[in-house]
Order: structure tokens, then C-alpha cells, then sequence
């Protein structure tokens, strides 16, 4: 991260340095941030950007950052949902040490606070139904009402302490805050900060059939925990006056300060969770960590690099304004990074045989080859040749249109690393398809070197057909043909790219690649990146993700 630049364009860094020059209740005190999930999804690309946020300013301050499970709903929340979540903010690269915390845990301190906000005359219970309560709720000129707001404390306490044990049915009483029923902000006009739910919590059962709204809740924990600066996204900007009131009105440990940026959009994808999971339970994709989900968990089995990730938000940056970001920056980011780390390979994905006429048919030879043009410290590879090597199809044209300077019969092209040979043509069967091109090579430009200097334009890949293995290449692409299937007139499922996944069988890979794990990332040359699956690959299935291609759609914008 270059620091000096962020610190001038950031502007929670920069909100967080005026804070620490001026003193006052941050006087000492470490920066203190955390994210906070809902534990009821995986976490994708735009929750990555609130942990690059999050973890990144606490990284950025020497600070601490939390891991906050937000589980303050009795939903079916998951424990596969906990467990996932750790891993992605693992992968990506961060660690909250032992500060991991669930918001149900303060269950009894919230109810407390509340209590105490009742005693102060700050609270009441109220008996209007919903429906009375968006009746009652006024408008700009009108201000808000509730007969209730006048109890006696005593009255509420008592009220509040029986909804607690259960004697009210779901909706029948809320409890609110006393604040003003004529704000111009419709979330001060006595919000509720409680309501009656007989649902049981995944963590804390049955105990308790009351929970505490979110807009309550969450400055609590963030109190509680010595948060001092709550990084949230823009939704909850106009809340933030309700934010610091309930941190002014409680005698918790600690004043945090809310800071709102905007979420992340990116076009071609969706991001919902609900939208996300209709695609999974619904069979559009195959699994959270389906490679063309936006999901953390998916991007890492397509191939993506955390380093690729992180420097992604720390491009795009923190902003005040929600915008789009558009998919081929990801990806330039992506290419960026692998570029730099991806070993070089061969793999043929649609081969055909080459048969090398003038070769001796018993013999093979190696060729020393580098792992990467620019690394000399990741070392070379030994690929071996021998009279009958696989090419792509697309690299011959036994009738070859202008300016193909492949193999076509008469023509010269380089065998990559190998040797130049000229075609002299092909056997095709019944239906006219070339099942084998034939060439001779020259024996004098051993590793594709011309000793006499003359030019050949054509360099193609190839792998030895004596050695090379067998595989299954998934190639991906966007899962959505429009650029906002959210925006359109139809489901967004109508707008699923049929051909986002096309598998290939068949296709020929180098024999080094046999050995490849998950983690380890390939450029196929002049193919793009790619992975070994981490889930259906093995040493005799050989199944291998595309990444993302080679050419760079952004840098032409
Ligand atoms: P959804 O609306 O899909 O359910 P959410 O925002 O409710 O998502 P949470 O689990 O509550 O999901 O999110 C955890 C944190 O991640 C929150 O602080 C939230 O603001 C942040 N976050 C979620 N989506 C994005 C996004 N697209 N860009 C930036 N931050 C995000
Ligand atoms: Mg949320």
C-alpha cells in the first residue's frame, strides 16, 4: 500500500488522523475498527472491500480490527457461514487475532442499557401496532405521535421486563426511544429499538423473545468492544445521528465515531445475498464457490489472488459516492498480479496432432525452458519433444486467409522452444475435417533459433503427444450478459450467460502440469491463466479452472 498517497486521498484516514491530532476522547487510544457480517451468507467482492477497508485502516494506524459475527436477528444463521467467513478474511490476507465476537453475546448488556434508558426517561413501551405506527408517523410538516409516550417509567419498566419473559405475543409492544417526533430525520422520530420475537436464536435458543433493532444494537457493540471508529457503508449515513445518540445516552466504556463510504457495484454481477442464494438453491450455478460466482470462496477456486483483491480496493479507493465499478478493472488487476507470478505452460486446448515426418521416430529430446520470461529465480522446466506433438487446430489452415502466418502447407512457423519446421500438409477424413498436419523441421535451429537468420513470424504452442496428460478445462466467463441484470425489466436469472461456462475434454497439457495444486496458477501461453480445480481436479481427472484471459479489455477503454 503506498501510504503517503492513501493518507491524502483517503478520506476515513484522513477523518481518523484529524481525530488522533486533535486528542480529546482519542487522546491515547489505539484505532480501533471491526467488520461486522451477518452470519447468513458468503462473503463476496463487496464485503472484501469493507474488510480491505476495515482491517486495512486498522493495518494502516498500527491498529486493531475486530471480527464481529453481526447476529442480533434469530435467523438461521450457520456455523458453515461462520467458518467460511474466517477463512475469506484469512485467505485475503488479515487476521483479527483473538478478538472474534458475537453481538448475541451482549444480549444481556443491551437489554440493560435499554433499562437504563427507560429509568432515564429516555424509553417507553408503545402499544401501537405497526400498521398505527406508519398511520402515526407523520410527514415533514407533521410531526409523529404515540399516546404511550407519556407512561409513567415505572409503567414501562414493568411493560419492558414482561415482554422479556414472554407474556406479549409477537408485535403486540415495542420499546422506544425518547428522542424527537419531529425531526426532519424520520429515524430519530422515536425509533424502536426493540421487538417482541418468540423465535429462537441459533446461539442463544430460546432465552430470549425480545431483540434489539440494529440502529440499537449496533453502536452497543461497537461500545462495548472499544471500537473507535465504526467504518460502515453510505445506507446508514442518515443513522448516524441515532448512532451517536445512543452512544451519548448510555454509560457504555466508549464514544465510537461512524464513518460511512460507499458500497462496491460491479456490472455484470449481482451481489445480494438473496440473489446469490436464489442462484445456488435454484441450480444456476454449482455451489457459493461456483468460479463464476462474485463470492470470495468462488473467485479462490477460479484462481483469483488475494494480492489481486486487495489491490483492486486499494485502486478503486473509498468514496462518499456509490458508483460501478466496471468488471474488466477486476480483472486488469487480476492479470496484473499473475502476470508477475503465474509459471508459464504449454496446454493445447483443441488439439491436433502435428506428425514431424523427418524426425526419427524413436527418439525424444528435452528442451530447458523458463518458468517465467522475467523471473530467472523461478527456475526452468524440462518439456521433451519428439516426432508427434499436439497443436491447436486454429494453428493450421490448410487454406490460409491474408496475413496468417501459421502453418499452412509451404510455410515456416516456430515450434516454441523447439525447433522451426515447415508444413507440407494434412490428412483430413470423410466429412473434410484436418485429423493430422504434417511438417519437416530443421534440424539446424535446435530451440527455434535461425543460424542463417531468416525471419519466421509464426511462433505456435505444442505439447509432446508421447507425454503430455489429459484434462477438462472449464472456461469462464461473465455470468450475465447485461451490464446490470439488476437494473432490467426481467428477473435477473433471465439474463444468465449461457455460454459463461463452456467445458472442453479433451484438451493436452504438459506433462509438468500433472503435479499442479489449487494454488499454484499458470499462464498457458496464449491461452490466459489458470488453476487446477480444487475440488474436482485430481491426479487421473485432471480438471483446470480458466482464470481470466489474456487480453485486457480495460486498458483499451
Ligand atoms: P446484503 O444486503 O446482501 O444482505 P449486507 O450488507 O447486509 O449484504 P452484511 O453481512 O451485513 O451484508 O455485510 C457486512 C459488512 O459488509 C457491512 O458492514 C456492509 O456494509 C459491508 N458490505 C456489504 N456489501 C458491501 C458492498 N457491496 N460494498 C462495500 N461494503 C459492503
Ligand atoms: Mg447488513
Amino acid at each position: 500500500m503506498d501510504n503517503e498517497k492513501l493518507v491524502n486521498e483517503n478520506f476515513i484516514h484522513r477523518f481518523i488522523a484529524e481525530d488522533i491530532a486533535e486528542g480529546g476522547q482519542y487522546e491515547g487510544e489505539t484505532v480501533h475498527t471491526r467488520f461486522p457480517p451477518e452470519p447468513n451468507g458468503y462473503l463476496h467482492i463487496g464485503h472484501a472491500k469493507a474488510v480491505c477497508v476495515d482491517f486495512g485502516t486498522a493495518e494502516k494506524f498500527k491498529g486493531k480490527c475486530n471480527l464481529r459475527m453481526d447476529d442480533t436477528n434469530p435467523t438461521k444463521e450457520d456455523v458453515e457461514y461462520v467458518d467460511a467467513i474466517k477463512e475469506d478474511i484469512k485467505w485475503l490476507g488479515f487476521d483479527w487475532e483473538d478478538r472474534f465476537y458475537y453481538a448475541s453475546d451482549y444480549f444481556e448488556q443491551m437489554y440493560d442499557y435499554a433499562v437504563e434508558l427507560i429509568e432515564k426517561g429516555l424509553a417507553y413501551v408503545c402499544e401501537l401496532t405497526g400498521e398505527q405506527m406508519r398511520e402515526y408517523r407523520g410527514d415533514l410538516s407533521t410531526p409523529a405521535k404515540s399516546p404511550y409516550r407519556d407512561r409513567p417509567t415505572e409503567e414501562s419498566l414493568d411493560l419492558f421486563r414482561r415482554m422479556r419473559e414472554g407474556e406479549f405475543e409477537d408485535g403486540k409492544m415495542t420499546l422506544r426511544a425518547k428522542i424527537d417526533l419531529a425531526s426532519g430525520n424520520f429515524s430519530l422520530r422515536d425509533p424502536v429499538i426493540y421487538r417482541i420475537n418468540h423465535m429462537s436464536h441459533h446461539r442463544t435458543g430460546d432465552k430470549w423473545c425480545i431483540y434489539p433493532m440494529y440502529d440499537f444494537a449496533h453502536p452497543i457493540e461497537d461500545a462495548i468492544e472499544g471500537i473507535t471508529h465504526s467504518l460502515c457503508t453510505l445506507e446508514f449515513e442518515a443513522h448516524r445521528p441515532l448512532y451517536d445518540w445512543v452512544v451519548e445516552n448510555i454509560s457504555a466504556p466508549s464514544k465510537p465515531r461512524q464513518i460511512e463510504f460507499a458500497r462496491l457495484g460491479i456490472n455484470n454481477t449481482v451481489m445480494s445475498k438473496r440473489k446469490l442464494r436464489k442462484l445456488v438453491e435454484e441450480n444456476y450455478v454449482n455451489g457459493w464457490d461456483d468460479p463464476r460466482m462474485p463470492t470470495l470462496c468462488g473467485m479462490r477456486r477460479r484462481g483469483y489472488t488475494p494480492e489481486s483483491i486487495r489491490s483492486f480496493t486499494d485502486q478503486i479507493g473509498v468514496s462518499k459516492v456509490n458508483s460501478t465499478v466496471d468488471y474488466s478493472f477486476l480483472e486488469h488487476c487480476l492479470r496484473d498480479d499473475l502476470n508477475e507470478r503465474a509459471t508459464r505452460a504449454m496446454a493445447v486446448l483443441d488439439p491436433v496432432k502435428l506428425v514431424i515426418t523427418n524426425y526419427p521416430e524413436d527418439k525424444t529430446e528435452e528442451f530447458e525452458v523458463e518458468n517465467h520470461p522475467n523471473h530467472p529465480e523461478m527456475g526452468t522446466r524440462k518439456v521433451s519433444f519428439s516426432r508427434e506433438i499436439y497443436i491447436e487446430s486454429t494453428d493450421f489452415m490448410e487454406e490460409p486467409f491474408k496475413k496468417f502466418q501459421r502453418l499452412y502447407p509451404g510455410n515456416e512457423v516456430r515450434i516454441k522452444s523447439a525447433y522451426i519446421v515447415k508444413c507440407t500438409g494434412c490428412k483430413k477424413d470423410e466429412s473434410g475435417k484436418v485429423v493430422e498436419v504434417y511438417a519437416e523441421y530443421d534440424p539446424d535451429t535446435r530451440g527455434g533459433n535461425t543460424p542463417d537468420g531468416r525471419k519466421v513470424r509464426g511462433t505456435i504452442h505444442w505439447v509432446n503427444a508421447r507425454d503430455c496428460l489429459d484434462a477438462e478445462v472449464r472456461m469462464y466467463d461473465n455470468l450475465f450478459t447485461v451490464e446490470d441484470p439488476d437494473g432490467e425489466d426481467g428477473e435477473f436469472v433471465e439474463y444468465i450467460n449461457p455460454e459463461s461456462l463452456v467445458i472442453l475434454n479433451g484438451c493436452k497439457l504438459e506433462k509438468s502440469l500433472g503435479g499442479a495444486k489449487p494454488e499454484d496458477r499458470f499462464q498457458f501461453m496464449r491461452q490466459g491463466y489458470f488453476c487446477a480445480d480444487s475440488k474436482d481436479s485430481t491426479g487421473d481427472n485432471l480438471v483446470f479452472n480458466r482464470t481470466v484471459g489474456l487480453k485486457d479489455s480495460f486498458k483499451k477503454k
